[in-house]
């Protein structure tokens, strides 16, 4: 055999995870190999087209903030695009967009393409070279092998993948794709945990089927926002979605699959997306109600292909056609492809560390849905923080960890780290505590400069950021010192349902007020010096009003998040003996000797240890604070 070739870094697997961790990598100076099935297949949504959305839009502008490539392919592909949530608080508002299925993983590979020390290769990785507890390459299933420092896996639901429809089944990671058999049994026997999960998709019809005149249409928003800093805008020419319903026939129609469900059948042992769930397990669940949303989701321009958003079904082919028939606008349809379940392998991520590297083995890093997550979102902040950290790693330096109240990111990892996940885990603003902190529009000042000092960020987004900020403070100081008169903001205040002004008024006051919205009020009362401020496509008017209005808000979480961080500088010895600490409730000694806590924040997170327990630790670590271990040392080659 020839010799093995050498990179610093591997990446197996080239969907959302894989892609942002090759990229991430090879931008910050390592040679890096991406290794996947199908090249074909790099960044493929497997199941709706559409990036973003509520807590995964947050995600998005963060690993745009950092230096990533997700918000720059989502606004390049992308052919709808909406702000959800935005008559709640700004905490929670979150940009979507529909996006163009082959253009998004065009762009996706284009911009792995165009990555300096980023090579590719179609492949099927069979096999880790481990050695004193080390990885040191993969082995591929042609027989090739490749060396390198660090090994990503990001392998998706390709391990062990099991597509259902109905009775029928079959071996793939995803409809059309082979399943990557192998590695769960090579990990299994180095001493690592598995479990199944599943998840389903919704069956894509011929929108040239579909009868569009009975169905309510659902427009993009002009001007909308983009997810990429480095953006200045959105296509304004958005594609429509259209909404229509299910009704009780068509639940009659699917319960006569009922019988040959493979779920209901007992076939998928594997748990699935609470938030997520099947048509039929909506029927199933919600008897009580007589019919369910269903969006049709255009897959791209220049395709007719529709997406059925709602109608996840692993119910027999003719079942989901005979029901899909009996929906309103859809009579005639034409199935190009049916809905299915697919059953995979993942590996509980109790058994990595805040940098995504195993516990087990040095060196080897896993991301994406093989830590039990759901989502492209969720997949590449992982695969980001992945590809950091395994640079980090083989520099010898300390992990890049993000907090809680630094990120969706860090929320995310926590919560898989510290608590596990037994069932397909998704984002949500409300799974964030400090939420009005780590809001959509203000990722960048958060995360960019961190990127930029990693090498990930480039120097135009640093600019931009600072550019922002500069323009954030002079907004707020022109708040402070310039008033308005009530001749030109009266009629405002009226149509906002909020008391007129008798004197002219600063308007940092106006801004306190929760009916205003200071681009509005600045546009009514042709103060267009500040309401023309943009940066990118952002109004600095809204952002400098969303500091002003929630800065109570915004010190007090600020406050919780730096008592958190505290805690978070008791670190755990990696041999701490939880279990020989009797003070301790036999519960907390369990859990904690099980996940291994990384510091006492993590420790404290962790069900069923309790404010006591985490006081004896407190004690019992003091004086111990010891930093945490970097056994890399390989350095990136030349
Ligand atoms: C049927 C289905 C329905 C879904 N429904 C939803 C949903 O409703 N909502 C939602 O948010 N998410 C859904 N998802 C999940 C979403 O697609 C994933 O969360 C996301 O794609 C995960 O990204 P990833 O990068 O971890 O893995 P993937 O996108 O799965 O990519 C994995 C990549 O790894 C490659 N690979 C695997 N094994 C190997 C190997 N051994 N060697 C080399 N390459 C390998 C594959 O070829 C693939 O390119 C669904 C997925 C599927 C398949």
């Amino acid at each position: 055999m020839a010799a093995a070739e050498r990179y610093d870094i591997i990446v197996v697997g080239g969907g959302h995870a894989g892609a942002e961790a090759a990229h991430a990598a090879a931008r910050m100076g390592a040679r890096t190999l991406l290794i996947s099935m199908s090249l074909d297949a790099l960044g493929k949504m497997s199941c709706n087209p559409a990036i973003g959305g509520i807590g995964k839009g947050q995600l998005v502008r963060e690993i745009d903030a950092l230096g990533g490539i997700m918000g720059i392919a989502a606004d390049r592909s992308g052919i709808q695009f909406r702000m959800l949530n935005r008559s709640k608080g700004p905490a929670v508002w979150s940009p979507r967009a529909q996006n163009d299925r082959m253009e998004y993983a065009a762009e996706v590979r284009s911009l792995l393409e165009s990555t300096p020390n980023l090579r590719m290769r179609a492949d099927t990785v069979v096999d880790l070279v481990v050695e004193q507890g080390r990885v040191r390459g993969v082995v591929t299933l042609w027989g090739a092998e490749f060396t390198a420092g660090a090994v990503i896996l990001t392998s998706g639901t390709f391990l062990n993948g099991q597509i259902h429809v109905g009775e029928r089944r079959s071996g793939g990671g995803r409809m059309g794709e082979g399943a990557s058999v192998g590695l769960t049994a090579v990990l299994q026997a180095h001493g690592f945990e598995t479990g199944r999960l599943k998840t389903g998709t919704p069956p894509r019809i011929d929108g040239a089927s579909v009868d569009y005149s009975s169905l309510e249409e659902q427009p993009g928003e002009p001007h909308a926002s983009p997810f990429s800093y480095l953006s200045d805008g959105v296509t304004e020419n958005q594609v429509s979605c259209w909404l229509t319903y299910t009704d009780p026939a068509v639940h009659g129609i699917l319960r006569t699959g009922f019988d040959r469900s493979p779920m209901f059948a007992g076939r998928i042992q594997g748990r699935g997306p609470r938030y997520c769930p099947s048509i039929e397990d909506k029927i199933d669940r919600f008897a009580d109600r007589d019919r369910h949303q269903l969006f049709l989701e255009p897959e791209g321009r220049r395709t007719q292909e529709v997406y059925v958003n709602g109608f996840s079904t692993s119910l027999p082919e003719e079942v989901q056609l005979a029901a899909l028939r009996r929906v309103r606008g859809l009579e005639n349809v034409h199935l190009l492809r049916p809905g299915y379940a697919i059953e995979y392998d993942y590996f509980p991520p109790h058994q990595l560390k805040y940098s995504l590297e195993t516990k087990r083995i040095a060196g080897l890093f896993f991301a994406g849905q093989v830590n039990g997550t759901t989502g492209y979102e969720e997949a590449a902040a992982q695969g980001i923080v992945a590809g950091i950290n395994a640079v980090q790693f083989l520099q010898g330096a300390e992990p890049v960890v993000f907090r809680r109240s630094e990120a969706y990111i860090g929320v995310l990892i926590d919560d898989l780290v510290a608590k596990g996940t037994e069932e397909p885990y998704r984002v949500f603003t409300s799974r964030a505590e400090h939420r009005i902190l780590l809001r959509q529009d203000n990722a960048d000042f958060r995360l960019t400069e961190r990127g930029h000092a990693l090498g990930l960020a480039g120097t135009e987004r640093l600019n931009r950021m600072k550019a922002r900020r500069e323009a954030l403070v002079r907004m707020r100081e022109a708040f402070s010192r310039r008033s308005v008169s009530p001749e030109r903001v009266n009629a405002y205040l009226a149509s906002v349902g909020t008391t007129p002004i008798a004197e002219p008024e600063r308007l940092v006051r106006l801004a306190l007020r929760p009916q205003v919205d200071m681009q509005a009020l600045l546009e009514a009362a042709s103060m267009s010096d500040l309401s023309d401020v943009r940066i990118g496509s952002e109004s600095i008017a809204r952002l400098a009003e969303v500091e002003i209005k929630y800065e109570g808000y915004l010190e007090r979480e600020r406050d919780l998040a730096e008592r958190m961080a505290s805690l978070e500088s008791y670190r755990v010895p990696g041999d701490f003996d939880f279990t020989g600490v009797t003070a301790l409730s036999l519960e907390a000694r369990e859990k904690l000797a099980r996940i291994r806590p990384d510091h006492l924040g993590q420790a404290s997170r962790i069900s069923g240890v309790s404010p006591a327990d985490v006081s004896i630790l407190m004690v019992l670590l003091k004086g111990a604070r010891v930093s945490r271990e970097t056994p890399g040392g390989d350095g990136i080659t030349d």
